[in-house]
C-alpha cells in the first residue's frame, strides 16, 4: 500500500488539463453514480498483465500497444472495433514470429476518451471557444453548447467502454482471433500490398510454420493459444474524477486498483512529480505507463521512477519514449543509461507518433517515414546500450483513413482530405500499421 494515499488524495495537489465543469453538483452526482457501477476490468487481469510486462522488462517478450488517439461516441460501431482488432492481431503475429518472443497485446481502447490539449482555447474564423478535450468531457463541434464540459458524458464513456470491452473479450476468446484467421487476413494484406515483394518472404515462412504445426498435430482443437488470444486495455489516466470513481479495493489482495482499464498511463504534459496525475497513479497497483518527451531529464526520470515504482517491481512501469525522429538519438541514451546505472526495472517502449506531428495542407499529419525512423532510432539506441527495445506504442485504426502521409500507397498531403476522420491526432491506417509491423520485423530478425 502506498503511504498517505487514498483514491482522492490527488484532489489536494496542483493539477493541469482539467475541464471547468459549470455545474459541480451535476459532476458530483455522476461521479457518485459511477462509484456504484461494476468495475470494467478485474484486479486479477491487471496483475496478469503486470506479469506479462515483467517478461518484457526482462527482455523475454515484446509489447505492442496501440489504438485511437481518441475514441469517439460517434464512431462506436462493431465494424470499427473489429477492424482495429484485426489489424492489431496481424501486427502481433508478424512481430511474434520475427522476434521469436511472446507479444503482449495492449489496446488504446475501451476507455481512451480524455485528451490533454496544448491550448485551453481554439480560435476559428475569429471566434474563440474552449478546446475540445475528448468525448468524455465535451463535444468536438465548434459551437458554444458542444464545448461546455458535460459530466453526463462520463457515464456515456463508461457504457461505451463496457460495450467495447465486451465485444473485444468475445473476439479474443470466441474463435475470431484464431491463428488461422489472423494468418489468412495477413496473406490478404500481403497480396494486396504494393510492397508485397518485400513482405512475401516473411509471410511465406509464417505459412510454412503453421503448416508444419498442423502436420504434427498442433491444432486449435488441442492448443488454446491457437484459437484464443490475450488482450488488455489501456488509456491515459487524465480525467481523475472518473478514474477515482472506478478505483476499487481488490478483495483478493486488499490493494487498490483502477478498474477503468488494465493499464493506465501518464501523459507527457501531466507528469509533474508533485501534481495530481502522478499522485493518483502511484497508489493504484495496475501497470503504469509514463510518457517521456524531450523535456524529461535523467534526474527527473529517476525521481518519477522512485515515486511510481518504489519497490522496483518489473512490469509495473513502462517508459514510453516519444522524442521525435530527429531527437531520439540525442535524448534516449542518457535516460537509458541513468535507468541502467540505478538498476531500475522498466519496460522501454517507443511511441513514434507524438514527436513527429507536422502540419500539411491544413491538417495535422505524421509522415510514415519519420514514424519508422523514430522506431529505428529507438532500436539503435537500445542496441548500442545493450538494453531491450521492449515495445512500440502507436496511434492506429483498422480503417482505411488518410491521416498520416507516406507508406506503401504514398499518401500525399493532398490526399489527407479524402478520409481524415480522427477526433484528435492522425493515426496510421490498417495498411500502414501492418507495414510498420513488417518493417519492425525486419529489424527484430537482424
Ligand atoms: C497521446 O498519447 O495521445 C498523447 C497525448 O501523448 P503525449 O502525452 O505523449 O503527448
Ligand atoms: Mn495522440
Amino acid at each position: 500500500m502506498s503511504e498517505n494515499w487514498t483514491p482522492d488524495s490527488w484532489r489536494s495537489k496542483p493539477i493541469l488539463q482539467v475541464p471547468d465543469y459549470p455545474d459541480p453538483a451535476a459532476l458530483d452526482e455522476v461521479e457518485g453514480r459511477l462509484r456504484t457501477y461494476p468495475p470494467l476490468v478485474f484486479a486479477g487481469e491487471a496483475r496478469a498483465l503486470k506479469k506479462r510486462l515483467a517478461a518484457v522488462a526482462e527482455g523475454k517478450a515484446f509489447l505492442l500497444q496501440g489504438g485511437d488517439c481518441a475514441e469517439s461516441f460517434a464512431e462506436h460501431g462493431a465494424d470499427n472495433i473489429r477492424d482495429f482488432f484485426r489489424a492489431f492481431l496481424q501486427m502481433a503475429v508478424v512481430l511474434t514470429f520475427a522476434g521469436s518472443k511472446p507479444v503482449v497485446k495492449v489496446g488504446r481502447i475501451a476507455g481512451q476518451f480524455a485528451k490533454p490539449r496544448s491550448s485551453d482555447n481554439e480560435t476559428k474564423d475569429g471566434k474563440t471557444l474552449p478546446s475540445y478535450r475528448g468525448d468524455i468531457i465535451n463535444g468536438i463541434d465548434f459551437d458554444d453548447a458542444s464545448r461546455i464540459p458535460d459530466p453526463q458524458r462520463q457515464a456515456m464513456a463508461y457504457r461505451q467502454s463496457a460495450a467495447t470491452l465486451n465485444l473485444l473479450r468475445a473476439f479474443a476468446q470466441g474463435g475470431f482471433a484464431s491463428l488461422d484467421n489472423v494468418h489468412r487476413w495477413m496473406l490478404g494484406f500481403v497480396s494486396d500490398s504494393p510492397q508485397r515483394n518485400r513482405y512475401e518472404a516473411l509471410s511465406a515462412r509464417i505459412t510454412e510454420t503453421i503448416d508444419f504445426m498442423r502436420a504434427i498435430g498442433i491444432t486449435a482443437d488441442n492448443h488454446r493459444s491457437l484459437s484464443e488470444t490475450e488482450f488488455y486495455t489501456s488509456h491515459e489516466a487524465l480525467l481523475l474524477g472518473y478514474e477515482e470513481a472506478l478505483t476499487r479495493v481488490d478483495s483478493t489482495s486488499g490493494n487498490w486498483y483502477a478498474t477503468s482499464g488494465h493499464m493506465l498511463w501518464i501523459g507527457d504534459r501531466t507528469r509533474q512529480p508533485d501534481h495530481a496525475h502522478v499522485e493518483y497513479c502511484r497508489g493504484v497497483e495496475n501497470p503504469i505507463g509514463l510518457k517521456c518527451g524531450p523535456s524529461m531529464d535523467p534526474d527527473g526520470l529517476l525521481n518519477l521512477i522512485d515515486i511510481l515504482n518504489p519497490n522496483n517491481e518489473a512490469g509495473r512501469l513502462t517508459l514510453i519514449a516519444r522524442f521525435g525522429s530527429d531527437k531520439v538519438g540525442e535524448h534516449l541514451p542518457k535516460l537509458v543509461r541513468a535507468v541502467e546505472r540505478e538498476g531500475r526495472k522498466v519496460v522501454w517502449s517507443c511511441d513514434p507518433m507524438h514527436g513527429n506531428t507536422i502540419s500539411a495542407g491544413g491538417y495535422k499529419t505524421r509522415p510514415f517515414e519519420r514514424v519508422l525512423k523514430e522506431v529505428e532510432g529507438f532500436f539503435d539506441v537500445h542496441q548500442a546500450e545493450g538494453t531491450h527495445a521492449g515495445g512500440v506504442h502507436i496511434e492506429m485504426t483498422g480503417k482505411n483513413v488518410t491521416e498520416c502521409t507516406g507508406g506503401a500507397r504514398a499518401i500525399s498531403a493532398d490526399d489527407l482530405s479524402d478520409r481524415y476522420h480522427t477526433h484528435c491526432d492522425p493515426r496510421l491506417n490498417a495498411e500502414q500499421s501492418l507495414e510498420l509491423a513488417f518493417l519492425i520485423a525486419e529489424r527484430l530478425k537482424r
